[in-house]
């Protein structure tokens, strides 16, 4: 409901732009505030504020506005880029101090904010999906450590522990099932679905090689310890599925894969599969209700493999 109402926005906005591109270009210049409200649909360039964040599942089916919407009256003024903080509630100072011409180089999303690399697999924010392969393909970690039976990366390994320790004090006990896996590692257990299953389910449960985020070091597969619950299916309804949904960007972690975000991150809902990004960037998605890395980063959707 929250996808339609915002993409009903978005098209609103781009009607009213494309009706009358020079109107619009006059209010850039004179009405600031109306232009700063339109930019506010502008969900591509992945604005901050809350008032495009419910729109973080909607990106598959807004493609098109998203895409084509900012573009017939931007041209001159450039001021439908230069209000990335415009949220309805922002005070009125910040409007006026932004006026269009001077702030082109003011930041569009988290990433150009915060000079995120989301290509190098050796960062924290990297993003791994089914169009985003590891590059190089066989990368590996350069320093892994073990937190019970699991590998995980060295800066993982601390905050894991203590998410760990929390869930037990907490009375919702989890451990690290699954951790850092090799291409090789990856391309075995990709096999071994394909001979069981055959190739089309094998992409439903399992990454393809080069594709796998495990392969980060970042990513670790959670698993209940409380005695009662020892799979995935049942994980999903537990208890220690919902601690960990509330509490691991306390730890610096999102879940990764949320349900009802498959169009955007190629996944169904996996609420043990937890992603580190680190302690600040963890509380900001939290803080501002993000649902997948893709959103977060203004990176395009990626329901499926490119080939
Ligand atoms: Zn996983």
């Amino acid at each position: 409901m929250e996808r339609l109402g915002e993409g009903e926005r978005r098209s609103l906005g781009f009607r009213i732009l494309s009706g009358s591109a020079l109107a619009a270009l006059i209010a850039a210049v004179i009405i600031t505030p109306v232009v700063t409200m339109i930019h506010h649909d502008d969900g591509a360039q992945g604005s901050s504020s809350s008032a495009f964040r419910p729109a973080s599942g909607s990106h598959a089916g807004s493609t098109s506005t998203t895409a084509t919407a900012p573009t017939p009256s931007a041209a001159p003024g450039t001021s439908l880029s230069t209000a990335p903080s415009a949220a309805p509630g922002t005070p009125p100072s910040t409007a006026t101090t932004d006026p269009a011409p001077t702030a082109n180089s003011a930041p569009t999303s988290v990433v150009e904010e915060l000079h995120l690399n989301v290509d190098d697999p050796a960062g924290l924010a990297v993003v791994v999906n089914k169009t985003r392969p590891i590059h190089p393909k066989k990368w590996k970690p350069a320093n892994l450590d073990h937190v019970g039976a699991v590998a995980v990366r060295e800066d993982v390994a601390g905050p894991l522990r203590k998410l760990i320790k929390a869930s037990v004090k907490e009375g919702y006990p989890v451990y690290a099932h699954s951790g850092y896996r090799s291409y090789q590692d990856q391309r075995s257990t990709f096999n071994s679905w394909v001979r069981q299953l055959g190739k089309a389910k094998a992409l439903e449960s399992s990454a393809k090689p080069g594709f796998s985020e495990h392969q980060t070091g970042l990513a670790v597969d959670m698993m209940s310890a409380d005695g009662h619950c020892n799979n995935f299916s049942c994980f999903t309804t537990s208890d220690q599925a919902q601690w960990l949904a509330k509490n691991v960007h306390r730890f610096g972690f999102v879940i990764r894969f949320e349900a009802g975000q498959t169009d955007v991150t190629g996944y169904e809902s996996e609420p043990w599969h937890i992603r580190y990004i680190g302690k600040d960037l963890a509380a900001r998605y939290e803080a501002e209700g993000w649902h997948s890395l893709e959103a977060f980063f203004s990176l395009p959707p990626a329901p499926d493999y490119l080939q």
